[in-house]
């Protein structure tokens, strides 16, 4: 049975690359059928942020992962948070302690500076272990009073990582360290390894920067009598240029923001998918379901991902259109198959749209669909549909093909439109109709469709753009239509 795990520590918001860490995991357990857990590793209290945890757990459901045992669910391993399994640590570090291979640290923090500088002075590497003490055992009051090392025994590995491939270091890396803090918490080193075999993970899949522990911990392995999980270390996610690891400034932003800046889930899981993933054919869009059934990690690269915004943007163009209206309008309004989630995005419609009707809103999405990048332009691309705009005769004074039109025959452009449009009765204010009216009137004003077309749409929707105008022109209604260009023409009257 696979049983893979995502373990986050909640210093902090849920990163994309903590979420690509996530993902994989989740990917690796759906796909074989087996299951995933979710571990919270908060024994380090300095970095602890305040709700972080909540909001980890929150992202990693709202961004499509359940997972199958976890801090708020239970499961057969709990608890899952490691700040309630110090009992346990203890328990595995008494058995350390019991077979020789940990011993309470005897050096004060002065004493290990001291021998630290005399290393970097003769430039020789710092190797805790040359200061260990000739006697390993612990007092039996060690808890709580001084840091528990583990009792290293140095030796050449050679292991296999499943991104990776063929690893190997040799004994120099090896080191004494800290299994338990003075304060009685366990460190990273040692408490994912005691809850990766507590908990049956088969697979650990982390971010590269464990990588140069890997030694350690098969050392610690040893002495435990465990076998080490499978291995597998996902590489680096780079800033868009490709030369450095994406930091907080090169604009990655915390996935769920994705969210609530109009992406959609869909197009979001593809994306980080695709931080080091392909299938091997030229296939870019996945759906959930799909990467469950492709995903592998032999097809992960051992090369930096590059973040690139503009792929996402892309992907979310193509998931705007293959949603069904139905769905897409209940992922506009805040929810998904009418179910609102904590923590996903908001009503995306502006002001007046957020008045409207659903059923008028799905009208207006259907036209409006083609032009989306993202949700969050649904203002700018509807809201003219349910309120009268303000005209603003600078977008037309500021249009290449417009300005070069004098007022006098902006005019009378504007009201032939009006007279002719006006010829067409409500019964047959249709859009094939209208198309047939526009382009009579394009002969009959012997003008250009930039200009023409151009104009009407301005002072239809005074909105830089707007969908085809008959459509345009069918969605605000025959009044509508005609009310806004009479509007439009008296301005130039004046
Ligand atoms: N708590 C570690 C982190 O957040 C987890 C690393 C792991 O997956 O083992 O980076």
């Amino acid at each position: 049975m696979i049983r893979t795990r995502f373990a986050p520590s909640p210093t902090g918001y849920a990163h994309v690359g903590n979420i690509r860490t996530a993902l994989f995991a989740y990917l690796v357990a759906r796909h074989a059928g087996g299951k995933f857990i979710l571990r919270l590793e908060d024994t380090d209290k300095n970095r602890e942020v305040d709700g972080a945890d909540d909001y980890i757990l929150n992202a990693v459901k709202v961004l499509g992962m359940p997972y199958d045992e976890g801090p708020d669910i239970g499961g057969p391993h709990a608890p899952y948070r490691q700040s309630q399994r110090l009992e346990t640590y203890r328990v595995w570090a008494d058995k350390l302690i019991a077979s020789g291979r940990a011993y309470a640290d005897p050096l004060t923090a002065e004493e290990i500076q001291k021998f630290r500088d005399e290393a970097n002075a003769a430039k020789k590497p710092f190797l805790y272990r040359n200061h260990r003490p000739t006697t390993f055992d612990a007092p039996a009051d060690w808890y709580g009073q001084a840091a528990l090392r583990f009792r290293s025994d140095p030796q050449a590995y050679q292991w296999h990582d499943e991104v990776m491939g063929d690893l190997s270091a040799g004994p120099e890396v090896i080191d004494d360290f800290v299994l338990i803090k003075s304060d009685g918490y366990p460190t990273y080193n040692f408490a994912h390894v005691v809850d990766d075999a507590e908990m049956e993970c088969t697979h650990i899949i982390r971010g590269q920067e464990f990588l140069p522990s890997v030694p350690n911990y098969l050392n610690l392995y040893a002495a435990l009598d465990l076998t080490p999980p499978i291995m597998a270390t996902v590489p680096h996610i780079l800033n868009e240029a490709g030369n450095k690891k994406l930091g907080k400034r090169d604009g990655a932003k915390d996935a769920l923001e994705y969210l609530r800046d109009g992406y959609l889930l869909e197009a979001l899981i593809n994306f980080i998918a695709s931080l080091g993933w392909n299938d091997g054919t030229e296939q870019e869009i996945f759906s959930l379901d799909e990467l469950i059934a492709k995903f592998s990690l032999e097809r992960v690269q051992k090369s930096g991902a590059r973040f690139d915004e503009k792929r996402l943007a892309w992907m979310n163009g193509q998931w705007i259109k293959r949603l069904d209206l139905g769905e897409l309008h209940a992922r506009t309004v805040g929810c998904s198959e009418g179910k609102v989630v904590s923590g996903q995005p908001p009503n995306f419609w502006g002001p007046a749209g957020q008045g409207a009707s659903a059923e008028r809103q799905r009208e207006v999405l259907s036209v409006v669909v083609d032009r989306l990048k993202t949700l969050a332009d649904l203002p700018a691309l509807s809201e003219y549909f349910f309120a009268r705009p303000e005209p603003n005769w600078t977008m037309v004074d500021e249009n290449k093909q417009l300005q070069k039109i004098p007022g006098p025959d902006r005019l009378l452009l504007l009201q032939t439109a009006a007279t002719e449009l006006a010829k067409i009765e409500s019964v047959d204010w249709q859009a094939e109709n209208l198309q047939n009216k526009l382009n009579e009137l394009l002969e009959q004003t012997n003008s250009k469709p930039p200009i023409l077309f151009g104009l009407i749409r301005f002072a239809l929707t005074w909105a830089p753009f707007s969908p085809g105008l008959p459509e345009t022109c069918v969605l605000l209604g025959r009044d509508e239509t005609l009310a806004r260009l009479d509007i439009a023409s008296n301005q130039i009257g004046k």
